[in-house]
């Protein structure tokens, strides 16, 4: 196999898999490339079929409050995305009008607003479990868009891109338990799938100084870990699925508590769906018509 990022990047948008817009980290998604996604969503569920998690959908923003209280704006400033509009008058107005025809800066007549865009599929989840759990915690499933600023040319690392998550909340055994049980049917359902998949220690891009020692305690303390699978090189292949670990981070902020009152724990898993498309495509080749039969049936081709 051969990784050239350029080479890989023109084969997708020669197949009309992927349509640039001029954005890095932001082309669009042509009709095969969203077919083999949602394909392999759909195989998510079914193979989650039986754990009776709840299907939950939210907006892709969240209150800016939330962001503020789970420390997102300490941890990860340099990939936020802030929704900013117009609070002024008319002349304001005019002002703005005039600055954008004349190719000026014009970000000073805006304030900020009450929502920020959603930095992981999870965060919308955390609140509503507040109070007190059903006996054996809850198990929630979402679907959402995700904004990331961190633009790059590289076909796996978008601004925007869509994760599908499991968030579990409960005892800490009984959370690392299904953590654990889920790495493993996560690894069989992406090696079932003819991808080279194998598991590691992670940490998060943690900013600054302070979060070198965040990210390392994460190492330490095997917090987070990723399945991990060749796409655009062999040495350093990429993530397409996480398995974080929050121990009482999310509910000791949003007060939540198993049946026995003690503070529960919570975790979650998500599939980078993008990057499930792209190494599926990178391991199988740009037309999925010629893809393996086992395959195909899997994914609904
Ligand atoms: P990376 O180390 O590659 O930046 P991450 O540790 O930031 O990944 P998570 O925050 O755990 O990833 O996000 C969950 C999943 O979302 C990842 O396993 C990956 O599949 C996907 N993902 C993360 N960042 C991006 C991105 N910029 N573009 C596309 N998919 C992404
Ligand atoms: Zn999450
Ligand atoms: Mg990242």
């Amino acid at each position: 196999m051969v990784y050239d990022i350029d080479t890989f990047y023109q084969g997708l948008v020669e197949h009309g898999l992927i349509l640039p817009t001029g954005i890095r980290g932001g082309y669009g998604r042509g009709a095969v490339f969203e077919k083999i996604l949602r394909g392999f969503n759909e195989l998510v569920s079914r193979t989650a079929a039986d754990d009776g998690a709840e299907e939950l959908m939210f907006p892709p923003i969240v209150a800016r409050q939330l962001i503020e209280k789970v420390g997102y704006m300490n941890s990860f400033p340099q990939l936020a995305g802030s929704v900013h509009s117009f609070f002024g008058n008319e002349s304001q107005a005019r002002e703005i009008t005039a600055r954008t025809q004349a190719g000026e800066r014009w970000e000073d007549l805006l304030d900020i607003t009450e929502v920020m865009l959603t930095p992981a599929a999870c965060y919308p989840v955390y609140p509503i479990f507040s109070g007190l759990l059903p006996q054996g915690g809850r198990l929630v499933t979402v679907l959402n868009w995700v904004y990331r600023h961190e633009p790059s040319d590289e076909p796996t690392r978008l601004q925007s891109f869509r994760m599908r998550e499991f968030i579990r909340v409960a005892s800490n055994e009984d959370v690392v338990q299904w953590r654990n049980d889920w790495l493993q049917r996560s690894l069989d359902l992406l090696r079932g799938l003819g991808l080279d998949a194998s598991s590691d220690v992670a940490s998060d891009p943690f900013f600054g100084r302070a979060g070198k020692m965040m990210a390392a305690n994460q190492v330490d303390q095997k917090l987070k870990f990723e399945i991990l699978v060749p796409v655009i090189s062999q040495e350093k292949p990429t993530a397409i699925c996480s398995f974080n670990w929050h121990q009482d981070h999310f509910s000791g902020k949003f007060g939540i508590r198993n049946a026995d009152d003690t503070l529960a724990s919570t975790a979650c898993l998500g599939f980078g769906l993008e990057r499930v498309t792209l190494a599926l495509i990178k391991t199988h080749g740009f037309d999925p018509s010629q893809w393996p039969e086992a395959v195909r049936q899997q994914l609904a081709l």
